[in-house]
């Protein structure tokens, strides 16, 4: 049946739906003839070396990956983990450009900062803001703990407490932050007293 004669109804009866997520279950049936793909995957030669076992950087369903990796160290082909019980073995097309990011002649190495006051970046290494915002989180916080507070207490008023937080910190989260990242963020982030902390999970 040519694509453009399935009606809604059958489109849906034929796939399988989700939130946010229509999964084909037959594409046989929506008249789609997938067969000269699959011929063609099949001849594109698979890049071999040392097998790295990782996971896709660009957002938080983590995805598996496998990194092949030459003698010299070198990446040259990223391709999905089939034993990965998240994606079993595919990535989308986001995922399946990784090697894209990783080897790219125009990719930023340094990190770009400006400083208080300042109208221009400057060019610096990844350890230098390692340090500067680790100084700076340390100094935040040791100018604005509070060890006690004032909490409600549950009858329209407010009672001291211990509280042994600050306010003048706050994380926010990326997308490509997975389950594992965001669990350690918010053990570093309450450890130290944060309360302001968001995840933007995409679930
Ligand atoms: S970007 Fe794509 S391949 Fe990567 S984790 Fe997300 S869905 Fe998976």
């Amino acid at each position: 049946m040519p694509i453009s004669k399935v009606s809604r109804r059958q489109f849906l009866k034929l796939s399988a739906g989700t939130i946010g997520t229509i999964v084909v279950t037959d594409t046989a049936a929506l008249g789609l003839d997938t067969a000269d793909v699959k011929k063609n995957a099949l001849g594109i030669p698979v890049k071999k070396g040392k097998e790295v076992p990782s996971v896709c950087p660009y957002c938080s369903v983590g995805c598996g990956q496998i990194v092949m990796v030459n003698d010299s160290g070198r990446i040259i082909d990223i391709q999905g983990n089939p034993d990965s019980p998240i994606s079993e073995g595919t990535l989308c097309p986001k995922g399946a450009a990784t090697y894209q990011l990783v080897m790219n002649e125009h990719r930023w190495t340094k990190v770009k900062y400006r400083a208080p006051g300042s109208d221009h970046w400057e060019d610096k290494p990844l350890d230098w803001a390692m340090d500067r915002i680790a100084q700076l989180v340390s100094e935040t916080r040791d100018k604005n703990f509070n060890e006690f507070g004032e909490v409600p207490d549950g009858k329209g008023n407010t009672v001291k407490k211990r509280v042994m937080n600050t306010y003048a910190i706050a994380s926010l989260g990326g997308a490509t932050i997975d389950n594992e990242w965001n669990y350690a963020q918010q053990k570093l982030m309450h450890g130290l007293g944060v309360v302001y902390v968001e995840n933007q999970a995409r679930i």
